[in-house]
């Protein structure tokens, strides 16, 4: 060993000695063994540093992800899994499927979850709300997970998910109403039986659902203070008056009172809440097969459900904005002081009804009814 002394002075103006150390120069073949070494480590740590950048990500099941998902137009009779466009970090696989009863499903495979979930869009919305009694579809949403013809008690599923480490929520937008929670992967199996018996079977009385007026309300009311929200109202005051998008569409105690017999919230039901107007994901640590064959089994409670009577033919549907309400200059008082630019056009087929808006350049959005 070779030895270097350096001498440095502190802040006191003493001298402070250094000794370095410096080795000799390493022959060839250590040399290279060394770095052989160093090669195969990283080699063998890499992968490892993978899975764990990624444990974030994976350890929490986004929910957006979820409807995102079960908005996703799969392709009918064909079970694949090439067809989603993933990160190449994404270690999660992806399977799709038509049930026998034409239950549209995606399977999401990953083995490093710490929480499992699962997610079902209905294709109705406050668009399909009965001209006098709008917010329905919306009060659909509430009461759905009050009880089943099952657990007739309320909130029992909400309980279970609770005490499973789960939770859920669901949204009803103008085409879709979506329901999503996560729970504990042991209990996934389990819970989509129960999921699927809230769909199939909900119970829908009226009297609990009268809870559920409150609720809606004050939502109602929360929503008249949000700026955004006021925005988006005067839009849609804007809209053709024969045109659901013209309507107040989460409802409020008012509109809801129209409401008389549970009849009517059971035939709405039934008429939009079958296999075919229907998607789901499901999310656990089992593979893709065995995620399969689960939701097969769960979802098979969804095989009585025939409507009652056909959708309704939107195509009938006049245009929301037709040529004389565009170019319009409205003034308004805000809610709040600010400077922001919205762009919105409609776009004729775009969607279901012909009416396809969407925000480019606000930063806001239009958030969706809860
Ligand atoms: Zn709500």
């Amino acid at each position: 060993m070779n030895k270097l002394e350096a001498v440095v002075f502190n802040n006191r103006g003493g001298p402070l000695k250094l000794k370095l150390k410096v080795a000799k120069k390493m022959p060839l073949p250590q040399r290279c063994y060394l770095w052989a070494c160093i090669i195969f480590g990283i080699i063998t740590v890499l992968p490892l540093f993978h899975y764990m950048s990624r444990w974030e990500a994976v350890n929490e099941v986004k929910e957006e992800d979820l409807i995102r998902l079960s908005n996703l137009d799969l392709e009918e009779g064909l079970v694949y899994s090439g067809n989603i466009i993933k990160s190449i970090l994404d270690i999660k696989s992806y399977t799709s499927t038509v049930l026998e009863n034409g239950l549209r499903v995606l399977v999401v495979s990953d083995p490093l979850t710490s929480l499992a979930a699962a997610s079902c869009d209905v294709a109705v919305g406050s668009f399909q709300d009965p001209p006098n009694i709008p917010g329905l579809a919306h009060l659909v949403e509430h009461g759905l997970f009050l009880g089943d013809s099952e657990h007739k008690e309320a909130n029992t599923f909400e309980q279970f998910l609770a005490e499973h480490s789960g939770h859920s929520n669901a949204f009803t937008s103008q085409e879709n109403t979506n329901y999503y929670y996560k729970v504990s992967p042991d209990k996934l199996e389990e819970s989509l039986h129960r999921f699927s018996l809230l769909l199939s079977h909900p119970l829908l009385e009226l009297e609990s659902l009268q809870r559920e007026y409150h609720a809606i309300q004050s939502e109602f009311l929360k929503d008249k203070l949000e700026s955004a929200r006021q925005v988006w109202r005067l839009i849609k005051h804007m809209a053709n008056p024969s045109h659901p998008f013209h309507r107040l569409s989460p409802g409020n105690l008012e509109t809801l009172q129209n409401l008389q017999h549970s009849s009517v919230i059971k035939e709405f039901h039934s008429k939009h809440y079958y296999p075919e107007n229907m998607r789901c994901v499901v999310y656990g640590r089992e593979d893709s097969q065995d995620l399969l064959e689960m939701s097969r089994k769960c979802f098979s409670k969804l095989t009585n459900m025939k409507p009652r009577s056909e959708p309704d033919q939107e195509k009938g549907w006049v245009s929301a904005y037709p040529e004389e309400r565009l170019g319009v200059w409205v003034d308004y008082e805000p809610l709040r002081e600010g400077n922001d630019l919205d762009m919105i056009w409609p776009v004729t087929g775009a969607s279901r009804c012909g009416l396809g808006m969407q925000y480019t350049c606000s930063q806001r959005g239009i958030p969706n009814q809860r």
